[in-house]
């Protein structure tokens, strides 16, 4: 059975992943992948805004090293693509950004619920004690359904990321994961299903069954992701997440060409 394609990887100029594209592509030849992607961290307005992404004019360099990866490895089919931060009111820069490059796809992802706090960031985990779990968990969903709204995006990032560190809330989140999903299947883009949380304190794929099987009833399409940051993470834990799909009924996942899906069978 071929893997699907690992679309979230990594590469050294966010500052916190190692190994260069080249080596993630060697990694994904030796496990007989046929189709990877790299979706590095966008690069913000401000270079002080936070020390996790490459900086703006570093972003020729990241296709660059893209490209590379794409001139060594040609019998392997090497996407182009950002995983970009939403933040209400940062649309016009990713449209600037989308503009710039020509990409495959863009990975919409929610990290900050405010200004300042990346809630998956563990230098801040102390917020976490100061807030209620459960209105964590409301602000994050209501920006990820923002930035499924903003149709600036092919897939949503790791839809359940507050999980992270293990803190959940004790209250039924399914009213969240449905509005989250409706504005998804009225966008239509796709989610990914995302198994650097089995490698976290949750333990566990992002997002959670639950999620899936709600996303799988709105028709919301899936890929596969390692948020690969390192050459030994390249499609880490993929067999346990096609189980996974399959379980709750998916056959299917999409690939992306200059931001255009095609539908592959699982
Ligand atoms: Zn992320
Ligand atoms: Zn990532």
């Amino acid at each position: 059975m071929q893997s699907p394609a690992d679309y979230h990887m990594h590469t050294p100029l966010c500052r916190h992943a190692i190994g260069e594209p080249v080596e993630y592509a060697r990694r994904a030849v030796e496990l007989g992948l046929t189709e990877i992607g790299f979706s590095d961290h966008s690069p913000m307005p401000r270079e002080d805004f936070d020390n996790w992404r490459m900086f703006d004019r570093q972003l020729d360099e990241y296709v660059a090293k893209v490209q590379l990866a794409q001139k060594e490895f040609p019998q392997l089919t090497i996407r182009l693509a950002l995983e970009v931060d939403y933040l209400p009111g940062h649309e016009d820069w990713i449209r600037k950004l989308a503009a710039r490059h020509p990409w495959d796809y863009f990975i919409g992802s929610v990290h900050y619920v405010s200004d300042t706090w990346d809630i998956d960031n563990p230098a801040k985990l102390s917020e976490w004690k100061k807030r209620d779990a459960f209105e964590v968990w409301q602000l994050y969903f209501d920006r990820l359904a923002m930035a499924a709204e903003s149709k600036l995006f092919e897939i949503i990032g790791h839809a359940d990321l507050p999980k992270k560190f293990g803190i959940r809330p004790t209250q039924d989140c399914t009213p969240l994961y449905e509005k989250f999903l409706t504005a998804v299947a009225k966008a239509g883009c796709a989610i990914e299903l995302n198994t650097a949380g089995l490698r976290k304190d949750c333990k566990e794929i992002y997002p959670s069954r639950d999620l899936l099987q709600l996303a799988f009833a709105h028709h919301v399409p899936i890929t596969f992701g390692s948020d690969a940051h390192a050459p030994e993470e390249v499609g880490l834990n993929f067999a346990e997440a096609v189980a996974l799909a399959r379980s709750v009924g998916y056959a299917e996942t999409l690939r992306f060409h200059q931001r255009q899906s095609e539908v592959v069978w699982l």
